[in-house]
């Protein structure tokens, strides 16, 4: 592998490097096998053989698939567009703090505005740590700092959705059981470790906040809220300290501003970068803020994390998520690309 001073440290950087295809394939393996050991998806073959014209592996036993590449069982599999295309989307929308459109995309990479909008929803999936992924995300909590929880309400513009549109964005909330024209976002930040989880929840029912808490953080743990109703009898499970907004400034350390800093961020990307987003949409564009939050900085909370670090956290969470193109729509019978 290359050292550290040739690895990217900016955008230009990173375009320029991937452009080689060895630099590519180094950390495609990285990201499908994170111990650096390639072996066979389907049958777990460990002898594969690397097939240097292709940049593929081919398994010594013969079944379907026997050859692969390092986009298997990733958020990449399927896709035509090269992984080194890819890689440079993860890297800006790990990056960029606003996050990026899809016409940012497609200019910088050259593909369309309409591939680059599917490629930054399966990047958003890729991120995030509430899709169904191999291994258990870690909870929140359970340290001596406290778990501040609050919800938000993120709002449509209804009267400017076209008309498909706002067919289908009413008939999610009545789904749902929300408020019309508002979508509920439930978020959690344990105020030690800077670490937030956030989701989309249907209302703001006792049981909601209270299982939505109870996924996210840890048994025991000291919890923040304001005086919500739907969060009296959480103290069943955790240590709870209500914030009444009115008395904020005396309570002191009893107060969910933190919570409160991560839904202004969230909220001036959505309304910069990302001008009409669907509440069908909201937890993955939720998901990309939550990840770029975790990573600001290292754990010891000091030092700040670099464009590359947050690039190579993101990596490892792409295996073992997949999104297709009708998931990503909710339409059937579109081409994917
Ligand atoms: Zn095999």
């Amino acid at each position: 592998m290359d050292s550290n001073q040739q690895k990217p440290k900016t955008l230009q950087d990173a375009i320029l490097f991937f452009s080689d295809p060895d630099n590519t394939l180094e950390y495609m393996k990285r990201l499908r096998w994170p111990d650096g050991d390639v072996y066979c998806p389907f049958c777990g073959r460990r002898d594969v053989v690397y097939l240097t014209n292709q940049r593929k592996w081919q398994c010594k036993s013969v079944h379907k698939h026997r050859q692969f590449s390092a986009k298997v069982g990733t958020v990449m599999e399927d896709s035509p567009i090269p992984a080194d295309k890819w890689l440079v989307a993860v890297w800006m929308l790990s990056n960029c703090k606003n996050g990026i459109s899809s016409y940012e995309l497609a200019k910088v990479i050259g593909v369309t505005q309409k591939s680059a909008w599917f490629m930054l929803h399966r990047v958003r999936l890729g991120l995030s740590l509430n899709a169904k992924k191999f291994g258990t995300k870690r909870k929140i909590g359970g340290g001596s700092g406290p778990v501040e929880a609050d919800e938000t309400f993120i709002g449509g513009k209804m009267k400017n959705m076209h008309r498909d549109r706002r067919a289908r964005y009413v008939a999610e909330q009545t789904r749902t059981g929300g408020g019309v024209g508002k979508a509920i976002v439930m978020g959690m930040l344990d105020r030690e470790m800077r670490q937030v989880r956030a989701r989309v929840v249907p209302n703001v029912k006792r049981e909601t906040l209270q299982a939505t808490l109870l996924s996210e953080v840890k048994h025991g743990s000291k919890v923040y809220t304001d005086e919500a109703v739907g969060y009296d009898k959480v103290s069943y499970n955790f240590i709870h300290d209500v914030v009444n907004h009115m008395e904020t400034y005396v309570d002191g350390q009893v107060h969910t501003n933190g919570i409160e800093n991560f839904w202004s961020l969230l909220k001036r990307t959505l309304k910069g970068t990302y001008v009409a987003v669907e509440p069908f949409h909201l937890e993955r564009y939720v998901d990309e803020q939550v990840f770029r939050f975790n990573h600001r900085k290292h754990e010891d909370q000091k030092t700040p994390m670099t464009d590359l670090q947050r690039f190579e956290a993101a990596l490892p969470m792409f295996v073992g998520k997949r999104l297709t193109y009708s998931e990503v729509t909710g339409k059937d019978g579109e081409t994917p690309f």
